[in-house]
C-alpha cells in the first residue's frame, strides 16, 4: 500500500495535490511520500518481531540524506556501499554501530573512513579485501567487525544485471570456500568475526531462493561455530521484490518473508540484519513528468515527455515496467489510445513504454510514473546536458525540496577551461 491516491479527481501524494507540487517547483521531480517509507520500514520490523533485528536500509536505491533522516529517526540502520554513502549516512544523522559497509570493492581510503567514523559491521567480499581490512586497521590500532559474504550459488530468477548469487557471479566468496575463509579471517590480527553475510539479488518475486540461500547460511553457521568461531549476526541481505504493476504479479509479502527467515535461521540465537531498498523505497516515490508533444507517427503515437531516460534510467536499462498514469483524471468515457512514451533524448532507448494503452493525452497534461522511489534519482545523469531533476519530501500536507533542481549555470559551471586554450 502507498500513499498516492486520487481524491476529487486527481492525484495526491498524501494530503498534497501532485499538481500544487509540480507547479510549485516544475517538473520532471520526483516526489517521495514519508508516510509509504516509513510503512514500509515498519513492515519488515513486524516481520522480525521477537527476533533481535536490525533493518538496514540499502543506501544505493534512494539516497537522499532527508530521507535517511527520515527512516534514521525511526530506527532504521543503514547498508551502504562507498564512502559516499557513508558520508551520506552519517549526514543523516544515523550512529556508526547502525552503518553497515557492503560492496565488492572497497578502497583503503573508505574503510579507514568507516573505522574512524563508526561502524557496526564490513561485510567482506574476497581475502584480499579481508588482508586490506585487516591492514588498514591494524594502522589505526583498532579491530574491525567483519561479516564474510558468501555467494550460495542460488539462482534467484530475477532479471540477470540484478543477480548476485549465483556462482558465475562478481560477489561474495563461494559458500563451498567459506570454511577456508573464515579461518584466515580469524588469524588477521586487525578483524574480529561477528557474522555471515549474504545478498542474491534485487526484485525477487518468489520465496523459494531465499529459503534455498538461508538454508545454506544456517549450516553454514553451525559448521563455522563447531570451528570455534562466534558466530552472532546474520546479515540476510535485501532483494524483496514489489509490484511494478497495479494488475498482475503479487510478490511475497514482508511478513511472508519473515516466515521463510525464522523457519531458516530463526533457531540460532543470532541477531538478524536484512538490507532491503527497493521495497521500502519504490513504491514510495513517483516521478511527475509532463508531456512536451503528443506526436503522431506512421502507424504508432509518440507521447513526448520532458523527462528522459537520464533521469529514470530503469526501463533502459532493466526493460523495467513503470506505470504511468494520468495526474489528473481523464473525463469518463473518455477512449484509451496506445502510445509509445518517450523522452527527448537523442537514443533510441530513451522508450519509457510501447503501445502502452493511456488516456488520450495532450500537450502540457501531467503524467506520473508510479514505482519511481527506488533506483530513480539515484541512477540519474546529466546525459544530453539535462540537469538533475529536483526531488520533493511529503509529508501529510506539507512537502519541501530536498534537492533542487541543478540550474543550467552550476552545471556548466563544473567544466573548467584549461589555461593553455
Ligand atoms: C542492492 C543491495 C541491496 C538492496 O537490494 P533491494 O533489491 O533494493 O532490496 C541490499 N544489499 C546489498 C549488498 C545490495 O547490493
Amino acid at each position: 500500500m502507498d500513499h498516492f491516491l486520487t481524491r476529487d479527481g486527481e492525484l495526491w501524494a498524501e494530503d498534497v495535490p501532485l499538481s500544487e507540487i509540480a507547479a510549485a517547483v516544475g517538473t520532471p521531480v520526483y516526489v517521495y511520500s514519508s508516510a509509504t517509507l516509513l510503512r514500509h520500514l515498519s513492515l519488515f520490523d513486524e516481520a522480525l518481531k521477537g527476533m533481535p533485528h536490525l533493518v538496514c536500509f540499502a543506501v544505493k536505491a534512494l539516497s537522499n540524506v532527508a530521507v535517511l533522516k527520515l527512516l534514521g529517526e525511526e530506527g532504521a540502520g543503514m547498508d551502504v556501499v562507498s564512502e559516499g554513502e557513508y558520508r551520506r549516512a552519517k549526514a543523516a544523522g544515523v550512529p556508526g554501530e547502525r552503518i553497515v559497509f557492503s560492496g565488492v570493492g572497497k578502497t583503503r581510503g573508505e574503510m579507514r573512513t568507516a573505522l574512524l567514523g563508526g561502524i557496526r559491521q564490513f561485510n567482506l567480499e574476497s581475502e584480499p579485501e579481508m588482508r586490506a581490512l585487516s591492514e588498514v586497521a591494524t594502522s589505526l590500532g583498532v579491530v574491525a567487525p567483519i561479516a564474510i559474504r558468501v555467494n550460495p550459488d542460488v539462482d534467484a530468477k530475477t532479471h540477470a544485471k540484478i543477480a548476485t548469487g549465483k556462482s558465475e557471479n562478481k560477489f561474495g566468496i563461494p559458500i563451498a570456500k567459506a570454511r577456508e575463509a573464515y579461518r584466515e579471517a580469524a588469524s588477521l590480527p586487525g578483524l574480529k568475526v561477528v557474522g555471515i553475510d549474504v545478498h542474491i539479488g534485487s526484485q525477487l518475486t518468489d520465496l523459494a531462493p531465499f529459503e534455498a540461500a538461508y538454508r545454506k547460511v544456517a549450516e553454514l553457521t553451525e559448521a563455522l561455530r563447531a570451528d570455534g568461531h562466534d558466530i552472532y549476526r546474520l546479515d540476510l541481505g535485501g532483494g524483496l521484490g514489489i509490484p511494478y504493476t497495479r494488475s498482475n504479479e503479487v510478490p511475497p509479502l514482508p511478513s511472508e518473508y519473515g516466515e521463510v527467515i525464522r523457519r531458516t535461521v530463526g533457531h540460532l540465537d543470532c541477531e538478524i540484519e536484512i538490507e532491503p531498498g527497493r521495497l521500502i523505497a519504490g513504491n514510495a516515490g513517483v516521478l511527475l513528468s509532463r508531456v512536451i508533444y503528443v506526436k503522431e507517427g506512421e502507424g504508432r503515437d509518440f507521447l513526448i515527455l520532458d523527462a528522459a531516460m537520464n533521469d529514470l534510467v530503469r526501463p533502459a536499462m532493466y526493460d523495467a515496467h513503470h506505470d504511468i498514469v494520468p495526474v489528473i483524471e481523464p473525463a469518463p468515457g473518455a477512449e484509451p489510445r496506445a502510445f509509445d512514451v518517450v523522452g527527448p533524448v537523442c537514443e533510441t532507448g530513451d522508450t519509457f513504454a510501447r503501445g502502452r494503452p493511456l488516456p488520450a493525452f495532450g500537450e502540457g497534461d501531467l503524467v506520473a510514473f508510479r514505482s519511481a522511489g527506488a533506483y530513480g534519482a539515484v541512477m540519474a545523469s546529466e546525459y544530453n546536458s539535462r540537469p538533475l531533476i529536483p526531488e520533493v519530501l511529503v509529508q501529510r500536507d506539507q512537502f519541501a525540496v530536498i534537492r533542487p533542481r541543478t540550474s543550467y549555470d552550476d552545471m556548466i559551471g563544473r567544466d573548467s577551461i584549461p589555461a593553455w586554450l
